[in-house]
């Protein structure tokens, strides 16, 4: 593994919220101060191919990564974009449920519970 992805690892690892490449890339350069946005990209490309982080992409939304490379839920807020860890254990039942229905053979399943966060609900409610 080279300096340039170690760092990078390193530095998603130190955080659980789930930056955008350009927010990692700020905090990267903080320490590789001459690397670019493209490596960063290509890192984290290759990071997920070897399974050591993952990437979270939603149709419509930035990519985000996560340094956490075993399955797990998030949630992500509506209103400002936050994305959190779901504080719940992975439902292998579902997996199990859908085998038993169809032909498609089941090697995983994602799941991200959407809504509003409690920081943005406590804006509503003071613009009420
Ligand atoms: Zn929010
Ligand atoms: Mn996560």
């Amino acid at each position: 593994m080279t300096r340039q992805r170690r760092v990078i690892l390193e530095e998603l690892r130190a955080t659980n919220q789930h930056p955008s490449a350009d927010d990692l890339y700020g905090r990267v350069r903080e320490k590789l101060p001459r690397i670019s946005l493209g490596t960063v990209y290509r890192n984290l490309e290759i990071l997920t191919e070897l399974g050591e982080i993952q990437t979270i992409a939603l149709a419509g939304n930035l990519k985000r990564f996560d340094g956490v490379a075993r399955n797990h839920y998030h949630m992500r807020c509506l209103n400002c974009g936050n994305l959190v860890d779901a504080p719940m254990e992975v439902i292998d039942s579902l997996e199990r449920a859908l085998q038993e229905k169809t032909e498609f053979r089941v090697l995983g399943h994602h799941l991200e519970f959407t809504g509003v966060c409690p920081a943005c609900q406590a804006l509503q409610d003071e613009k009420e």
